[in-house]
């Protein structure tokens, strides 16, 4: 897995500015995980370093890579791309919240492989293709099967729309108001390029990679 250099002092002082920023823009409500997807395992010790244990990742593989090379060090998993049904036995046991689960046919395997287990349901309130996430009307029913199923439900999340203000800030409205109406509490919205307007949308945690390590470099390359 070869990635861009990691320091991990800057990464530790970009961690405690953007909190700081955080916390004054949110008024403690909004919180960080920093997303390491693409850096390779210094990236997430890093983190550790800096005082967090939560961690977001979109792939299967390179959470089980990871997990494998810091094997001893206890990280947060957080999933937020989507998994496809067969990873998800590979995947149990290792995952502190599974944040993307968007149907059916997920809720039952992660409740059979993980059971109670912490998730999200991923809401796509704008209706883009290929991101995932489900639509809004069908947002209860979700929650209401992985309740039922024995996990737990912490809330929603959702994807803004990249270069879109005005549908973005649409999105975030609809996913609170939903989490709202649901009594849900945490409500992942917002990354590097919309982290303000999401914690303006009243957004619980922030998913924020480029802004913590740089950008990415390109996946499969290298
Ligand atoms: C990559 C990714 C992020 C982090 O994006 P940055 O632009 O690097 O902050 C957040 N959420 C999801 C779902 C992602 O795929």
């Amino acid at each position: 897995m070869n990635s861009p250099l990691i320091d991990p002092t800057a990464v530790a002082d970009r961690i405690h500015d953007l909190e700081e920023r955080l916390a004054n823009l949110s008024g403690g409500r909004t919180r960080l995980l920093p997303v390491t997807k693409a850096f390779g395992p210094e990236a997430v010790e890093a983190v550790l370093a800096a005082g967090h244990s939560a961690v977001g990742e979109n792939y299967a593989q390179e959470i089980l890579a990871k997990d494998d090379a810091l094997a001893g060090w206890d990280v947060a998993w957080h999933v937020i791309g989507s998994v496809q049904r067969n990873k998800v036995r590979r995947l149990a046991g290792r995952v502190a919240v599974w944040q993307t689960v968007d149907r059916p046919a997920l809720v039952s395997e992660i409740a059979r492989r993980a059971p109670g287990d912490r998730i999200m349901v991923q809401v796509d309130p704008l209706g883009f293709p290929g991101k995932g996430g489900c639509p809004p009307g069908a947002v209860e029913d979700l929650v209401g099967q992985a309740l039922d199923a024995g996990l737990r439900v912490d809330g929603l999340m959702t994807v803004g729309a990249q270069g879109d203000t005005a549908a973005t800030g649409r999105a975030f409205r609809v996913v609170a108001d939903l989490a709202d109406a649901l009594g849900l509490v945490e409500r992942s919205m917002g990354m590097t390029e919309d982290l303000e307007q999401a914690v303006a949308s009243g957004s619980t945690l922030v998913r924020v990679g480029r802004a913590l390590f740089g950008d990415r470099p390109p996946r499969g390359g290298r």
